[in-house]
């Protein structure tokens, strides 16, 4: 119950109207008996510095930051952590003495989500379809985790060229290799671990993949897209179709609330709490694959 000891963490962005995150978090405040609500503020252009001094003066114990001010967020915080410096991009703000400490837990919950599907990333050959804010993540959590090569594919060559050469440069080895989207058709004959980091084929634009050409899908083992709506992507259903394993986003989007959720709390949270968490987001998206 609400009472004059409730604690309130919530999540910055705009839209906001559409997130489960509400879900993660007041479910794992109840689980765990914290007196503590979690709220969704959709917050305009430009008061984005306002938001976050207002949250501070209001005495909030931290906050989630979604698009499009996962960047936009940095100057008005008291410090970044390394990795979200790093990635420079920050999606959790925890509250200290001067103000909202930095993190970036889209990394983290991507590795626990793949470890708990037991995807490995150590010495696999990666193709990463994107190169926005989510694809970056995703490359340095390659890099730090001893992968052996990532093609990096991106329609505006430009930006992949800059993503690869900065993970590179803050990772200390050339593993990276940035290649316009159109280079697929060339990229060795080996197997891979696909990661799909573009926005093309989230709903409702639901019937498209970045690319729909059944030939590249021969080569990829294990397919994982970043996108959990649909729960089916055109992507996974492309990666099926050739024997590839396929998996969703969902439990990169339940392992970054459960890492926020950690942080603010200073508490760790059990597998089976989480777990318990990732099948009430399968309801509510209304998916019925087991675990
Ligand atoms: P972003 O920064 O806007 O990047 C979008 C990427 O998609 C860019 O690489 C862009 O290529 C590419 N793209 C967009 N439209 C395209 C098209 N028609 N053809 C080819 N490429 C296209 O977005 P983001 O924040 O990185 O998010 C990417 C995806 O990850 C989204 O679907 C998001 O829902 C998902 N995500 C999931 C989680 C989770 O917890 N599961 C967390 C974060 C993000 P250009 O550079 O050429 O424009």
């Amino acid at each position: 119950m609400i009472d004059g000891y409730t604690r309130t963490c919530g999540l910055i962005g705009n839209p906001v109207e559409h997130t489960l995150s509400p879900v993660i978090h007041n479910m794992l405040a109840g689980m765990l008996s914290h007196n503590l609500v979690y709220v969704p503020f959709s917050v305009e252009e430009g008061k984005l510095e306002d938001a976050v001094k207002g949250a501070f003066a209001l005495n909030l114990l931290g906050l989630n930051i979604t698009v499009p001010y996962k960047s936009q967020v940095i100057p008005y915080l008291s410090g970044i952590d390394d990795l979200a410096e790093k990635i420079g991009a920050v999606n959790t703000l925890v509250r200290n003495s001067e103000g909202f400490m930095g993190y970036n837990t889209d990394m983290p919950g991507l590795y626990r989500a793949m470890c708990s599907e037991g995807i490995e990333i150590k010495g696999q050959d990666v193709i990463l379809l994107g190169a926005g804010g989510a694809a970056r993540a995703v490359a340095f959590l390659c890099a730090s985790k001893g992968v052996n090569k990532v093609y990096l594919l991106n329609r505006s060559l430009e930006k992949a060229c800059i993503v690869a050469e900065e993970v590179n440069r803050k990772a200390g080895r050339e593993c990276i290799y940035p290649k316009a989207l159109a280079e697929y058709k060339h990229l060795p004959e080996k197997s891979f671990l696909a990661i799909q980091a573009t926005s093309v084929g989230l709903y409702p634009e639901i019937e498209k993949a970045v690319i729909e050409d059944e030939d590249f899908y021969r080569r990829i083992h294990t397919g994982y897209d970043l996108i959990y709506k649909p729960a089916d992507t055109k992507f996974m259903q492309l990666v099926r179709k050739q024997g590839g394993r396929a998996f969703h986003g969902l439990k990169m989007l339940l392992y970054q609330g459960v890492i926020a959720y950690e942080l603010w709390n200073d508490v760790s949270v059990s597998e089976e709490a989480a777990l318990q968490v990732y099948e009430m987001l399968k309801e509510k998206m209304e998916i019925k694959e087991s675990l």
